[in-house]
């Protein structure tokens, strides 16, 4: 799946943030269960699984959130999508899953490193808490 898309521009690390989970789960120094991973983007199943498949997908580079990201990051914004389809193709997800991204305090994130959350095997409620 290395080459699911293949990005125009090199990728741009600011280097990781040195008190991010995410960002050691990236580099190996907090332990995870990896589905997924490619020169871009990490993927890994969520510790506290809220649905029978709950991957949670992030880009390499540490970036805070959704809201931290300008037009330069349009298509690593789409790998990550893309990869989310992936994943839920083959977790045999056909009868539909959620993306979900957490932004901000008022959206939920806890973890301050953007990440996809991909969500399966069951049927999701509308709308969210
Ligand atoms: P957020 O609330 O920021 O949208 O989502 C953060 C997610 O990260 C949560 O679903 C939480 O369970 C997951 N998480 C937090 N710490 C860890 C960890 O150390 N390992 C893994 N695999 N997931 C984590
Ligand atoms: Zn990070």
């Amino acid at each position: 799946m290395g080459a699911l898309i293949s990005l125009c521009e090199p990728p741009v690390y600011t280097g990781h943030a040195m008190d991010c989970i995410f960002c050691k789960i990236i580099e190996g120094t907090i332990p995870s269960k990896a589905v997924y991973q490619d020169e871009y983007v990490f993927a890994f199943t969520d510790i506290n699984p809220k649905a029978p498949v709950h991957l949670l997908i992030v880009p390499r580079e540490h970036i805070a959130s959704l809201g931290d990201t300008s037009n330069d990051k349009k298509e690593l914004l789409g790998h990550l999508l893309r990869v989310a389809a992936e994943l839920a193709g083959q977790r045999g997800l056909a009868k539909g899953y959620r993306v979900v991204v957490n932004t901000g305090e008022d959206g939920g994130q806890t973890v301050d490193h953007l990440h996809l959350h991909l969500l399966g095997g069951r049927a999701m409620t509308w709308p969210p808490g």
